[in-house]
């Protein structure tokens, strides 16, 4: 099991307090890591800052090479990284196989070109004698952070655009789920100039605020919960360091009458259970129209009740367990809380599975209303909420009364009022008849508390950059 951490080009192992990481399928403890101390965190950020000038003089075209190469060292090693995903996290193997190994490979791919397609531009002359010209340059040494769903995903949706653009970056992956962070960067570490990209292994507060607040860290990427983004925005405040937020999400999904309830019955059962209902698009917050609401609700019920749960390798799984017995503790938390109000049912599921590890039923909760903390929390596990709308703009204003403003989907056969609906939902990304569909030439990113910077795409990577402007007078 790999568990040293790699810093200015070199395997070293933590020498703080170990900590354990565990399997959620079944509770047994995978391997226990030593945490960075202090030193090492500093040692990793000094590591980024001497080979930045380099890194950042580099052509984008073999920056571009060596994005491609790690693509490829992804593929090479798909089977390997996907079981461990799967073992650390606890999802179906086939879906870190075939859902995500994929979409890494393709976003070091994606970058790979943008890295070539970034410019500046030359512009005419705005002040007689002089002409004036933009430059993107790298923003400096990165902090990137990131959370325990979707682990080397969320590491590669970092790196690859901090790395295209010329940055230099110390990840920290989640205590929780580190494996598959720990083992690529083994992986990769050859391909790239020392210091380039480092990585560090430990807890938010004793490794993660340590490396944020280090004075060379010009930016910090995070994705992860609203809280942290909150401390996140306070270390940036001491030395005004850039700061790039994706934070939580509770997508609605309004169905209208008109809408094939078919298929959004079977969009919700995969989009909402999908990674456990751990990931900040899921499919969660459901607004029906009062004439097909009860129909929807049994339909619903009925086919969420058919979702199987196991273990990783078990033939069909579809659902895992909670990343944490903390996790899903929370979860079971939210729908006793919900179940012991009146005007609330719950249509399907609503138990912790009994045996090991840390599985939850899936779970449709219907009746609640926009009041209900079901509704407005970020319950992030196998749980979906239905509520009962008239029409369309009372469907709009339960939808935007929300801290979050992440992901949202529309359905209906009226184009225009799709087009009306995405118009007016305050939300970074609106699906129409779909739902969780993500590409990595279009960007993702939240509105409101959900946070702001997106992800992937040329915008992405533009967030990774500074303007600057050279006048030049002739
Ligand atoms: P979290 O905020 O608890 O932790 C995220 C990361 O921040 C971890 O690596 C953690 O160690 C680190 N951290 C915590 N405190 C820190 C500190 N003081 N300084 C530096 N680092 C610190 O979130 P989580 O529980 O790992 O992930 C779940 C959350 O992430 C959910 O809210 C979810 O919605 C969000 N998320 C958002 C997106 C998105 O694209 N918007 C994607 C995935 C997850």
């Amino acid at each position: 099991m790999q568990t040293r951490m790699f810093i200015n080009g070199q395997l070293v192992s933590g020498q703080g307090e170990p900590f354990s990481v565990l399997n959620p399928s079944t509770g047994a403890e995978l391997c226990r890591i030593p945490e960075a101390s202090p030193e090492q965190v500093a040692a990793a950020v000094a590591a980024a800052d001497a080979a930045l000038p380099g890194w950042a003089r580099t052509a984008p075209k073999d920056r571009a090479t060596v994005l491609l190469k790690i693509a490829e060292v992804v593929e090479a090693h798909a089977d390997e990284i996907a079981r461990l995903e799967s073992d650390n996290c606890g999802k179906p193997y086939s879906a870190a196989l075939n859902d995500e190994i994929p979409a890494i490979a393709d976003v070091f791919r994606f970058f790979a070109g943008a890295a070539r397609c970034l410019g500046g531009s030359a512009s005419a002359e705005y002040l007689p004698g002089h002409t004036s010209m933009i430059r993107r340059d790298p923003v400096g040494v990165i902090a990137s952070i990131t959370p325990w769903n979707y682990p080397l995903m969320m590491a590669a949706w970092k790196m690859a655009p901090a790395l295209a653009a010329g940055n230099t970056l110390v990840l920290k992956p989640s205590e929780i789920t580190p494996l598959t962070s720990l083992r690529f960067f083994e992986l990769i570490g050859d391909l790239l100039p020392p210091g380039v990209a480092n990585i560090v292994f430990g807890r938010g507060a004793s490794v993660g605020q340590p490396l944020v607040s280090a004075p060379q860290v010009r930016m910090i990427s995070l994705t992860g919960s609203i809280a942290t983004g909150q401390k996140m925005l306070e270390v940036a405040a001491q030395t005004l360091k850039r700061t790039h937020l994706e934070l939580g999400g509770k997508a609605p999904v309004i169905v209208f009458d008109d809408a094939d309830i078919a298929a959004v019955v079977e969009g919700i059962r995969a989009f909402g259970y999908y990674n456990a209902g751990q990931d900040c698009t899921a499919a969660c917050r459901i607004y029906t129209q009062s004439k097909k609401y009860d129909n929807f609700v049994a339909d619903l019920a009925s086919a969420v009740s058919t979702i199987k749960h196991g273990l990783q390798d078990e033939e069909g799984v579809e659902l895992g367990p909670l990343v944490s017995a903390a996790q899903r503790d929370r979860v079971a938390g939210f729908v006793d809380r919900a179940r012991a109000q009146k005007h609330i049912e719950i249509a399907t599921g609503g138990r912790v599975v009994a045996g090991g590890g840390f599985f939850y039923e899936p779970t449709v909760i219907a009746g609640a209303t926009n009041d209900d903390e079901v509704v407005r929390k970020e319950v992030f596990g196998p749980v979906v909420s239905v509520t009962r709308f008239s029409d369309v703009d009372q469907a709009i204003a339960f939808a935007n009364d929300s801290d979050y403003g992440l992901a949202s989907s529309v359905w209906t056969s009226d184009i225009g009022k799709a087009m009306r609906v995405s118009a007016e939902l305050q939300y970074g990304c609106t699906w129409v008849n779909t739902h969780f569909m993500l590409v990595n030439e279009m960007p993702h990113g939240g509105m409101k508390k959900s946070g702001y910077g997106k992800d992937l795409s040329m915008y992405g990577l533009e967030d990774y950059t500074a303007i600057r402007h050279i006048m030049i007078k002739h």
